[in-house]
């Protein structure tokens, strides 16, 4: 998406080889009219299919969640919580996600109540670095029983192995943009 693409060459920061910061659009300050644009993108590339829902992890993922979600008719958005503990509970879906940006491990949870068997789901985050989020997140839409359309994020680092690992398992997966690399500071862009 050329408009993204123009928002992390102008604005994105290269931190080291492999982190991206777009805390000035994505995931602290918010720029609302790109987002809800990112949102109908996304709604393009899943154009063919019926989603019932958007499954995102809090926090950074909500907001685009949220647009995908306006784009698709205002179904709901689910984002699962960061938990601590490790007894969640039986009244919950549960699934361990090694964090990439802060090196340790989360339990993710989702209530029961809000995912129904047979459910089609959109899983969309902010980034795909190694596919921990996603594959938690799919973990999850396994043990309800849902379907899993497939799985949208803004930025897919392509240097990281999630997206290709996912795609090879047979998930649709679509990214808005792509990072190649980070060299000297410098983000580098896959061609769309
Ligand atoms: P993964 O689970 O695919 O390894 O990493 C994806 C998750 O880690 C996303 O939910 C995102 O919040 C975070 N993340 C991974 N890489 C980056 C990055 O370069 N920049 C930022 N801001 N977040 C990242």
């Amino acid at each position: 998406m050329q408009e993204l693409s123009n928002a992390i060459l102008r604005d994105g920061i290269g931190l080291g080889t492999d982190v991206v910061k777009v805390d000035s659009f994505l995931n602290h300050r918010i720029d609302t009219g790109l987002l809800t644009r990112m949102g109908e993108a996304v709604r393009e590339a899943f154009a063919d299919e019926q989603v019932d829902c958007v499954l995102t992890v809090e926090a950074s993922g909500i907001a685009l969640a949220l647009t995908t979600a306006q784009a698709f008719g205002n179904v709901p958005v689910i984002f699962a919580k960061k938990s601590g503990h490790i007894n969640v509970g039986s009244d919950v879906y549960s699934a361990r996600v090694y964090s990439f940006t802060h090196q340790r491990e989360n339990l993710i949870t989702v209530s029961r109540r809000h995912l129904q068997k047979g459910m089609r789901v959109l899983i969309v985050d902010d980034f795909l670095a190694n596919g921990e989020a996603m594959r938690g997140l799919t973990d999850i839409l396994r043990q309800a029983e849902c379907v899993t359309v497939g799985a949208a994020v803004a930025i897919e680092k392509g240097f990281q192995p999630g997206g290709q690992k996912l795609r090879e398992e047979g998930l649709k997966v679509v990214a808005l943009a792509t990072v190649d690399a980070i060299r000297d500071g410098q983000i580098i862009l896959r061609e769309a």
